[in-house]
């Protein structure tokens, strides 16, 4: 499948995030309260119905934030695990990553338009 469509994976009206702080799950904070944040996050993920469509949705398209109830770098080391590579123009390395804060703004843009699907 060589598309990125989300409703592909899994019913996002399913998600237990639909509506809830979508800040738990791109958390930019200090290490401490990053952590926190990762698990609140995380816990949300335990009681969502779509969890198994969302990790692989995420696994194939997804560097950035709590998805699927793994962490960013939990799933990359699923994805060097299950030989996926994700597509270029998500790549990056991890500092990179974090100080491209238009991307992460955008992630969470999206996740604000799945919330309010
Ligand atoms: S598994 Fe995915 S859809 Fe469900 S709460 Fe976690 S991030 Fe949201």
């Amino acid at each position: 499948m060589d598309t990125q469509d989300i409703s592909d994976f899994f019913d996002t009206s399913k998600a237990s995030c639909k509506g809830k702080d979508i800040t738990l799950f791109y958390p930019n904070l200090p290490a401490g309260q990053h952590r926190k944040d990762v698990e609140l996050a995380k816990e949300m993920c335990k009681e969502c119905e779509v969890v198994e469509g969302c990790l692989d949705y995420s696994l194939r398209y997804e560097p950035l934030g709590v998805w699927g109830g793994k962490s960013e770098i939990e799933r990359e080391i699923l994805r060097r695990q299950q030989k996926i590579t994700l597509p270029l123009d998500r790549r990056a390395s991890p500092t990179v990553r974090r100080s491209v804060n238009a991307g992460r703004v955008q992630r969470i843009i999206n996740r604000l338009d799945l919330a309010n699907e």
